[in-house]
């Protein structure tokens, strides 16, 4: 934990999951960017395909193309073996997560198009970091894999860059799919919009402000959509115990609206889609225990 409030408070940014938007320019006939042909495949592209394209049609995109990248911000491509790292932790803790609570076909069914992996962070112009995005629910964004230190892995850094953003953008994809309660929309009537950056977050300063408001994050309380998936992919990912602990610093009234908004989302997983949060939650901090496990070196 203390890794990570250092290097943002180094880099001095807010740190967000912004610009969820809804474009999407996704060209759904080509598995591989420009130039890269089953000649030129590599172990990792074979991989890709076992793993990834074959089983769920998710193409996992390593290598950088301006077709498919976001223009506006200067990115750095995501470096070889670290992506091979990311691909093997996606993996084992959110496809086979899923996998293990309702079986394979579900991705099949659901899964974004695209998994684009950036190397370096996006920054918008407000001085806020994107962690990842879904746009239209084809293609999600996973920033700063080269932060990722394959020898000497940090949970930290896997759960707060990868793993939180697969399962909050995957949120996005579930919500856009089947509607959630409106009752939901009603519980916080404080959303921030932009202004959120200027609320204290947890995880970025250790603030409690968002949580004595009643958001798990200072991004919770830019909008409703936001704030359910933050919920979500905070609860299984972080864990039952954090969410526990952040309940205890925000207080009766955050806490209060905190509860009522993880009912509503226990509720809607589990008759929209037959998803039990509590057994994924209990799923996903097994297979945390497990990465030690995993040969994140190779492709093995
Ligand atoms: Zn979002």
């Amino acid at each position: 934990m203390k890794k990570i409030y250092y290097l943002i408070t180094l880099l001095g940014v807010l740190v967000s999951l912004a610009a969820c938007n809804n474009d999407t320019d996704l060209d759904p006939r080509s598995i591989f960017p420009d130039g890269v042909d089953k000649a030129t495949q590599n172990d990792f592209d074979r991989w890709v395909l076992t793993n990834y394209t074959y089983p769920y049609n998710i193409q996992f995109e390593y290598r950088y193309s301006d077709k498919e990248a976001h223009v506006e911000y200067d990115v750095v491509p995501a470096e070889y073996d670290k992506s091979i790292a990311v691909a093997k932790l996606v993996k084992h803790l959110w496809v086979d997560a899923y996998n293990e609570l309702v079986g394979r076909d579900f991705l099949r069914q659901y899964s974004p198009r695209m998994i684009q992996l950036i190397g370096s962070a996006e920054y918008k112009e407000d001085g806020s970091e994107v962690l990842g995005t879904a746009e239209g629910g084809m293609k999600i964004f996973l920033n700063k894999v080269n932060l990722l230190d394959i020898e000497n892995p940090d949970l930290e850094i896997i759960k707060f860059y990868f793993i939180k953003t697969m399962y909050h953008e995957f949120g996005h994809i579930l919500q856009q799919t089947k509607n959630y309660s409106t009752d939901f929309n009603a519980i916080s009537t404080d959303y921030q919009g932009p202004s959120w950056v200027n609320v204290g977050d947890y995880e970025n300063s250790g603030s409690t402000e968002a949580l004595e408001m009643g958001f798990i994050s200072a991004y919770a309380s830019s909008e409703a959509g936001e704030d359910f998936v933050e919920i979500l992919s905070f609860y299984v990912v972080y864990g039952k115990e954090y969410w526990e602990n952040m309940l205890s610093l925000a207080g009766e009234s955050g806490a209060t609206k905190m509860l009522l908004k993880y009912a509503l989302i226990k509720d809607y997983l589990d008759i929209k889609w037959g998803i039990d949060i509590e057994k994924l939650e209990q799923i996903v901090q097994r297979r945390m225990g497990e990465i030690s496990e995993l040969n994140l070196e190779s492709l093995d």
